[in-house]
């Protein structure tokens, strides 16, 4: 595995805990969606776990421990994930971790625990992982990954060492990307992505800008009277709603932008500005503010049980209803 080239600051900071004797029992690891936090977790967790890094820190790739880690088998990594995508992480993963930290590590280096994303521990589960940080383990590490730091207990953030992801420089990403086959138009990508690497791959290479190109596409329609909005949410409330959600705050804030004349490469949707520019002198910003207050809201919901069908009803009526009082 290889170092993403925007992690360099961040990987030197890791390497200096091993070099100077002093890995804390506990990082938490935060930064925006896409930047490749776990990557850079699952590269510490490997230097950890190897019997002889090489001279930039990285693991050996060849060692019993490599091997057994790359087998999924090692004994003293533990990964804890939700047990279904975007459900909490359970009171029940959090005591058998406890118990598994009581025994001693089975090899002569540290045992690593990386907890993804810490920030789904229901509180049960985050009442008793405290108990891990109050009662450190032997050597072993705790990696904690969030995009929400504000979503974990003081309690447990004030116990942990910080390590922050930060945006990388565009330049580095483009030409990252292109490296990555996504050669097409690596600074639309990674504008589309606000700054998130790996997410830009993600449009590039999941067909993702295809679908967001549609969705724009049957906004515009609703705009313009010629559908309507009953028959995209019946559509829509089938596509992952938090990127659709994403998509829709991001052409509010660039109808916005437009409205105060701001320049069309300052867009999260650059390649779009035309019928945004077109569309903003047509709409008032108190409805656009007011839109978009409805789209903060109603993306707090995301994670909740709400019924994503009438969410996007009542989304795109609401769209459509702001463009008839025009
Ligand atoms: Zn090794």
């Amino acid at each position: 595995m290889m170092l993403l080239p925007w992690q360099h600051q961040n990987w030197e900071q890791l390497c200096n805990y091993r070099t100077q004797n002093r890995v804390p029992q506990a990082l938490l690891i935060s930064g925006k969606n896409g930047l490749g936090k776990r990557h850079l977790a699952d590269l510490f967790a490997a230097s950890l776990l190897c019997v002889k890094p090489q001279d930039n820190g990285l693991a050996c790739g060849h060692c019993d421990s490599c091997h057994l880690l790359n087998a999924e088998t090692h004994p003293d990594f533990i990964r804890i994930n939700p047990e279904e995508p975007g459900k909490a992480i359970t009171i029940g993963q959090i005591r058998s971790l406890v118990s598994r930290l009581t025994l001693k590590p089975q090899f002569e280096s540290y045992r690593v625990v990386i907890v993804n994303p810490a920030d789904l521990m229901n509180n049960a589960a985050a009442n008793a992982f405290l108990k891990c940080l109050e009662e450190p383990a032997e050597r072993s590490v705790i990696l904690l990954i969030t995009d929400k730091p504000a979503r974990l207990p003081a309690t447990i953030v004030s116990r942990c060492q910080k390590l922050a992801v930060a945006k990388p420089d565009k330049d580095i990403v483009a030409a990252w990307l292109n490296q990555q086959a996504a050669k097409d138009e690596p600074g639309l990508l990674l504008s589309l992505a606000q700054g998130s690497p790996l997410l830009a791959l993600d449009y590039a290479n999941n067909g993702t800008l295809k679908l967001r190109n549609d969705c724009f596409k049957a906004w515009m329609d609703i705009a313009k009277q010629r559908t309507h909005p009953a028959i995209i949410a019946e559509d829509w409330y089938k596509l992952p709603e938090s990127l659709l959600i994403f998509w829709i705050t991001s052409w509010i804030i660039d109808l916005i932008k437009c409205s105060y004349q701001i320049r069309a490469d300052k867009l999260y949707n650059p390649d779009l500005k035309d019928s945004l520019q077109e569309l903003s002198q047509q709409l008032e910003l108190k409805g656009l503010y007011k839109f978009y207050d409805l789209l903060l809201m109603r993306r707090q919901l995301l994670d909740t049980q709400i019924n994503k069908h009438t969410m996007f009803e009542e989304i795109l009526i609401t769209w459509f209803e702001l463009n008839l009082s025009k």
